[in-house]
């Protein structure tokens, strides 16, 4: 990336940018900034950085995916058109090239996603910061971004009391409303709607369903996975994992479904689930193992040998309304659809990520706001959702990074060269399918 001012703001003192948030939107864009000259401030409210980032990493921190473009696009749904230009500056490729840069190796699983290889955050996000550092980004934690005052300065709540800042241009990275106790509360939304921006209502995405369990359910099997199931919600099949929760079901399978689940439960006050315990084995297959069982078999041990089914997966099928079915035929065809009623979604504190935020028409393809001149914004603040597979962080990074090249069109300073390499991320080395069973299908 080139580092250079363009001739008009050679003469003149570096322009000073001043960044709310200090999310992955935020420091790539103060990266970005900082190698083009420019002097940068991050403010964060937190005592320290990036902590959904580091929550991130708990499921072993899935960066991105390394799916074709036109697949890959289609994940962000109605806001893909909006988002490709974006991707194409700043693709999973970039992201990849970036992570190695920084001394972590990367690995692409089975499944196509892509990992630090140490299924870890905390090492990137220190070999990050060390690298703001050495810009010269200041990183001034504890600063609560209140709004602006009436001549448009940035009010901000320190420890010392509130202060006023006047920087030439302004980025708000400020995260959408999950997990709020990691800072990103969506506080900003009426703050934005006041100066006359259209934000769509943050809600819960990747979040898991509520099911109203029995008692006994409950209590023998919460916090048990669901291994190799797969799940189907108005005509749409995703395979994968669910983890039993004491108010329903989360995990990567859920995740997936919770964006159509969730309209659903807003229209009609439910949405019915199907869950193939054995997706794996047609219903005539196994209906076949079932009436091979020894005759006199426990139905339990029908389940557990003829149909290979967990203990969690058999105490679910008890779960249906109405008497199981011992005959093989109707046995194999609940095993392959059983029908679970979803009552409502998480709230957004424990979503993965937030649909709504900043509409589109608000805002210029730098990602300027329109109500407010000087001001950008980017990351899961503006208004498109995906669903977890490395999706969400790879738009993060690309909306920072395509602030960060609007702020400096807005400045008058020259941007880094466009990124001229390829789109996909890149297996190297070996395959280590297997490590991939370490991470979590969180994100
Ligand atoms: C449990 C969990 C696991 C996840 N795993 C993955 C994954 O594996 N892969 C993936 O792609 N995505 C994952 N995500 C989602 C991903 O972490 C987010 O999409 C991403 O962090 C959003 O980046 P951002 O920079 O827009 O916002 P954030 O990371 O939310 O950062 C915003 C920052 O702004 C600060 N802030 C907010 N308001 C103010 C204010 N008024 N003043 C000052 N500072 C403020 C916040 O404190 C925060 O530090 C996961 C999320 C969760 C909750």
């Amino acid at each position: 990336m080139s580092a250079t001012l363009s001739s008009d703001s050679r003469n003149s003192a570096p322009p000073q940018v001043a960044i709310v948030g200090a999310g992955p939107a935020g420091l790539i864009a103060a990266e970005m900034l900082a190698q083009a000259g420019c002097v940068v401030t991050i403010h964060e409210r937190m005592p320290s950085p990036a902590r959904k980032f580091l929550i991130a990493g708990r499921g072993g921190l899935n960066l991105t995916h390394s799916e074709p473009r036109a697949t890959f696009l289609a994940r962000y749904g109605g806001a893909a058109d909006w988002l490709a230009p974006l991707l194409d500056a700043f693709p999973p490729a970039r992201l990849q090239v970036w992570v190695e840069g920084l001394g972590e190796p990367t690995f692409i699983g089975s499944s196509g996603r892509l990992f630090p290889a140490s299924f870890k955050a905390s090492p990137l996000l220190r070999a990050w910061l060390r690298r703001l550092d050495a810009l010269g980004v200041r990183l001034t934690p504890r600063q609560l971004w209140k709004g602006w005052d009436e001549s448009g300065g940035l009010r901000l709540a320190t420890v010392e009391g509130e202060a006023i800042i006047r920087p030439d241009a302004t980025l708000l990275a400020l995260g959408g409303a999950s997990w709020p106790r990691l800072g990103s509360d969506g506080g900003w939304v009426e703050r934005l709607r006041a100066i006359g921006v259209t934000v769509a209502p943050l809600r819960p995405a990747n979040s898991g369903a509520h099911i109203g369990w029995s008692e006994t359910f409950r209590t023998r099997f919460a916090g048990q996975p669901l291994k190799r199931i797969a799940l189907t919600f108005e005509g749409a099949t995703v395979r994968g994992e669910a983890m039993i929760d004491p108010v329903g079901l989360e995990g990567g399978a859920v995740y997936a479904l919770s964006a159509p689940l969730r309209a659903m439960v807003e229209r009609q006050g439910q949405a019915t689930l199907t869950l193939d315990l054995r997706p794996d084995l047609s219903a005539a297959r196994l209906a076949e193992r079932l009436a091979a069982s020894r005759k006199g078999e426990s139905l339990s041990n029908r389940l557990r040998k003829a149909a290979g089914l967990s203990p969690v997966a058999a105490g679910l099928l008890r779960e249906g309304e109405g008497a199981l079915p011992t005959e093989p035929l109707g046995l194999a065809a609940r095993i392959k659809a059983l029908p679970l009623t979803v009552t409502g979604m998480a709230g957004l504190e424990r979503a993965i990520s937030s649909a709504g935020g900043i509409a589109r028409s608000d805002v210029s393809d730098g990602l300027m706001l329109r109500a407010r001149p000087g001001v950008f914004v980017a990351g899961e603040m503006l208004d498109w959702e995906a669903p977890t597979g490395g999706y969400l962080l790879q738009a993060s990074f690309a909306t920072g990074a395509a602030a960060a090249v609007g702020i400096l069109g807005y400045l008058g300073v020259r941007a880094p060269e466009p990124w001229t390499g390829g789109w996909q991320a890149e297996a190297r080395g070996e395959p280590r399918a297997r490590r991939e069973a370490k991470a979590r299908d969180d994100g």
